[in-house]
């Protein structure tokens, strides 16, 4: 078997089937990873017990058990998911050395079902940006062209999968940082609808932006792991109890009848670099070709999505991020003696060595909206228009079936060229941010190549709890694109 090429469930069937032991999958992707990671800095951590989870797996289908449907996969998690036993540092000094007593329910269930874990991949600090250059452990490198940037927040996660150090990895998307770093990267990254995977163990950046979702080399395999990563949990109190579907099964790629919005407001401002322009616009042609139909849609406050979206992030980050404070866990800078120094430099050394920039810059910012006598002004505002917003995406979603839209207004671009100016980085989640203020499901699939060999992301997003539409959309574009199971060569 093809390990570089093969699906999710063929990797499985074979485990499952004695064809290809767990072992023998954990080894060529850890090989390979370990190989890599020096040119590439995706992965912050390895798991030194993948071999010995594999061994377990072997054992079960030596016993006549079924280990699931992830069977021996070896998947990478982003560093945002608490791990059990595994070092789950966010990318961030604070959290450097922080072992969590417990699994994320995401990566409990794709335990569950069989996955093995290698280890945990490199982000943006706290998943604040756009790059993957925010990071403790260093910026994450673009697999395509080593002087660009994979894309952000889950950078590590989309430039492992490109390279199939992985066979697949999670991610998590709170303006987009699951389908920026995928389309970057040339690979399939999706979210669900909020609500359908548990935050519970997920580090908190934005609580009512974030939503997890996984990074894979096919639409196939996307489906597949949103149905082992969704579903309802005690544990967290927004996670939604509506049945998860058999997308897989029910995967259709006919176009035949389907509607394609196209957003009029993301058009209007040119300022796409041509080839993203010509990548979208041959998507929409031949999805008309294969019998859908192009309708325009209306969503006009999408022109506040980015300032809407980075108050609400900043503020709800800066009440998330108040627990790192070197008393309970984490990071506590070093005192000659706590006698003498009062409560306040206490926190303030701890949090002002133990915090990158960008972090800080996010408290800041967001400790300023949630003030008295801002609050209202700012952050509740900010909510009332948010509300405004679904509602106009609900009307558009009455016209058609899925939005169709480019990712980012260009391909990656190179380190260091953003990473001063915070505005300019900010502005590359013009596209992606209002998925999330909506809370609707949205994905980004490979669909072209620049000519400088960068890969071209389309996103798709559907109305809430509509993933089927979307992936079968994706599908068609996947067939289209000729590029599924991609895997990235410039090493
Ligand atoms: N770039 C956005 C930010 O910095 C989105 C990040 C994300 O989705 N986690 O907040």
């Amino acid at each position: 078997m093809d390990l570089l090429k093969a699906s999710l469930s063929e990797i499985a069937t074979a485990v499952r089937s004695k064809k290809v032991s767990a072992l023998e999958a954990t080894q060529f992707f850890m090989n390979r990873a370990k190989k890599l990671n020096p040119k590439i800095n995706a992965f912050i951590s390895f798991d030194e017990s993948a071999q010995d989870q594999a061994r377990k797996i072997d054992e079960q289908v030596s016993r006549g058990e079924d280990p699931g449907p992830l069977a021996g996969v070896p998947w990478g998690i982003k560093d945002m998911f608490c791990t059990k036993g595994l070092r789950t540092t966010a990318a961030s000094k604070i959290l450097e050395n922080f072992v969590p007593p417990y699994d994320a329910t995401a990566v409990a269930l794709l335990k569950k079902n069989g996955a093995v874990i290698l280890g945990k991949l490199n982000q943006d600090e706290f998943a604040m940006g756009s790059s993957s250059e925010n990071s403790h452990f260093g910026a994450v490198k673009n697999p395509w062209n080593l002087n660009c940037v994979a894309g952000g927040s889950s950078g590590g996660s989309a430039a492992a999968q490109a390279l199939r150090m992985v066979a697949a990895s999670t991610g998590t998307d709170t303006g987009g940082s699951i389908r920026q770093p995928a389309s970057f990267c040339g690979v399939v990254g999706a979210k669900p609808t909020y609500g359908r995977i548990s935050r519970y163990g997920i580090i908190a950046y934005a609580s009512s932006l974030d939503q997890a979702g996984p990074l894979t080399n096919s639409v196939e395999d996307a489906a597949l792991s949103l149905e082992i990563m969704c579903g309802k949990d005690i544990k967290d109190g927004t996670s939604s109890s509506l049945p998860v579907p058999s997308w897989k099964k029910n995967l259709n790629p006919s176009m035949r009848g389907r509607k394609i919005g196209v957003l009029k407001e993301y058009f209007q401002d040119g300022g796409l670099h041509p080839e993203v322009q010509a990548a979208t616009e041959k998507a929409l042609s031949e999805l008309k070709q294969q019998g859908a139909e192009i309708v325009e849609v209306s969503v006009p406050l999408t022109k506040y999505a980015i300032p809407m979206y980075y108050l609400i992030a900043a503020s709800e980050a800066s009440s998330n991020l108040s627990r790192y404070d070197g008393v309970r866990f984490g990071f506590r800078s070093e005192f000659k003696s706590l006698a003498h120094i009062n409560l306040s430099e206490f926190y303030s050394k701890t949090r002002g060595e133990g915090f990158g920039a960008e972090v800080k810059r996010r408290i800041m910012l967001g400790t300023y909206c949630l003030s008295a006598g801002y609050y209202e002004a700012f952050y509740n505002k900010a909510g009332q228009v948010r509300r405004m917003l679904r509602d106009e995406f609900s009307l558009a979603f009455e016209k058609c079936d899925v939005i169709l839209s480019p990712v980012t207004a260009a391909p990656a671009f190179k380190l260091n060229e953003r990473i001063s100016d915070p505005l300019q980085m900010y502005l590359n989640d013009i596209f992606t941010v209002a998925t999330n203020l909506a809370g609707l499901p949205g994905m980004s699939v490979p669909f072209a190549t620049s000519k400088e060999r960068l890969p071209i992301g389309i996103q798709l997003m559907a109305n809430h709890f509509q993933e089927q539409k979307m992936l079968d959309a994706a599908l068609a574009l996947e067939g289209i694109s000729g590029l599924k199971g991609l895997v990235a060569d410039v090493l």
